[in-house]
C-alpha cells in the first residue's frame, strides 16, 4: 500500500466509522426497552447424555428479535449490555424466564434441569445469591433444577466475593458449569478450590476432534481426552459443547464424555419445539 492509498483510506472511513458508532448508540438504546417491548426471548439448546443418547439437560440461550435490528446476534447484543450497564436486568430476565419454562416441564413430567448463562457484572453487585432465591420462590423451582454457567475469567476475578456468593447458591442446591473451559486464562487451581459440578468443553476444541486425522485434530483429541480424565479426576462432569457431526460424537463417546451439545444433536430452538423434542424421546 502506499502513502497516498493510505491517507484516502483514512478520508475515506470517517463516516463510515460515524454510521458505526451512530447505530451502535441506536441499538443501545433500543436493547434498553427490548425487554418491556417484549424483543426478547429465550432458545432452547438440549443437552444429551453421551451414554444413552437422552436429554439430559437444556441451555437457555438469549435471543434479540429488533423491531429496528432484525435478529441481533447475543454475541453482539450481550457485550452492549455488559458495558452499558443493561446485563443486570437482562440477566434477570433471562433467570425468571427459565425457571418459569422449567417449571412448567418439570410439571408435565420431564425431568429436566434448566442452565442459565451468567456475565462476570451480575456478581459484582453481590445481589445475584438474593435475586435467585427470590427467582425461584416465585416461580416455584427448586434450585437443584437450576444450574449457572459462568466462565473461567469470572473465577479470576475478586476471588473473596465471588467465592461466596457462589457457595452461597451452592448450599442452596444450585449447581454451576464453566462455560467455554480451556479458552480462558486460567490458573487451574480453581478448579480445586471451587465446588463447579461441570466443565463445558469449549467448541474450538470440539471441532475436528477427529483421532486419525491431521496433526491439528490429533492434539485437539489429546486435549479433549486429557480434560475428560482431569474432570473425572476431581469429580466433575464434562459436557462437549458444539458437535457438529457423528464422527465427533462417537469419538466422545469413546472417551467417555459425560454429555454433549451441538447442532448435530439439536440448535437451540423454540420452547415449543423443545416440548416437541421431549414428546418424540417418549414415543421412542
Ligand atoms: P455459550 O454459552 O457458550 O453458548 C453456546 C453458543 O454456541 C450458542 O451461541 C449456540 O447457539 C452455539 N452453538 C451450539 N452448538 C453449536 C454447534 O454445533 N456449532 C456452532 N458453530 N455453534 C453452536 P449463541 O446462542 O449465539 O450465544 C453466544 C454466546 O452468548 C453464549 O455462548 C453466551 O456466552 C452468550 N449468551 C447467550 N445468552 C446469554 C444470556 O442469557 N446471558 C449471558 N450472560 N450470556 C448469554
Ligand atoms: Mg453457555
Ligand atoms: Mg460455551
Ligand atoms: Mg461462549
Amino acid at each position: 500500500r502506499s502513502k497516498l492509498s493510505r491517507k484516502n483510506a483514512a478520508l475515506l472511513y470517517q463516516p463510515q466509522w460515524q454510521d458505526e458508532h451512530r447505530k451502535k448508540l441506536e441499538m443501545i438504546q433500543s436493547l434498553r426497552s427490548a425487554i418491556d417491548r417484549n424483543e426478547l426471548f429465550l432458545a432452547y439448546q438440549p443437552k444429551y447424555d453421551l451414554a444413552s443418547l437422552a436429554i439430559n439437560g437444556v441451555e437457555a440461550l438469549a435471543r434479540w428479535q429488533s423491531k429496528e435490528f432484525g435478529w441481533v446476534s447475543p454475541a453482539v447484543f450481550i457485550p452492549l449490555a455488559e458495558e452499558n450497564g443493561l446485563i443486570d436486568d437482562l440477566g434477570l430476565f433471562v433467570l425468571k424466564q427459565a425457571c418459569k419454562d422449567c417449571k412448567h416441564w418439570l410439571e408435565k413430567g420431564y425431568d429436566i434441569p434448566v442452565s442459565v448463562n451468567l456475565s462476570a457484572a451480575q456478581l459484582s453487585s453481590g445481589m445475584l445469591p438474593e435475586h435467585v432465591f427470590g427467582i425461584l420462590a416465585a416461580s416455584g423451582l427448586s434450585p437443584q433444577y437450576l444450574e449457572l454457567e459462568i466462565t473461567e475469567s469470572m473465577l479470576m476475578q475478586d476471588q473473596q466475593a465471588i467465592d461466596s456468593q457462589i457457595e452461597t447458591l451452592n448450599e442452596k442446591g444450585i449447581s454451576f458449569a464453566i462455560d467455554d473451559f480451556g479458552t480462558g486464562y486460567s490458573n487451574l487451581h480453581y478448579l480445586s478450590r471451587f465446588k463447579a459440578a461441570t466443565l463445558k468443553i469449549d467448541q474450538s476444541f470440539v471441532r475436528q476432534l477427529d483421532e486419525s486425522a491431521d496433526n491439528y485434530s490429533l492434539k485437539n483429541y489429546s486435549l479433549v481426552k486429557g480434560i475428560v480424565v482431569l474432570a473425572k479426576t476431581l469429580g466433575l462432569t464434562t459436557v462437549a459443547e458444539g458437535v457438529e457431526d457423528k464422527n465427533t460424537l462417537n469419538t466422545l463417546r469413546a472417551i467417555n464424555c459425560d454429555s454433549a451439545q451441538g447442532y448435530f444433536l439439536s440448535k437451540p430452538v423454540t420452547l415449543e419445539d423443545f416440548y416437541v423434542a421431549l414428546q418424540n424421546q417418549d414415543s421412542e
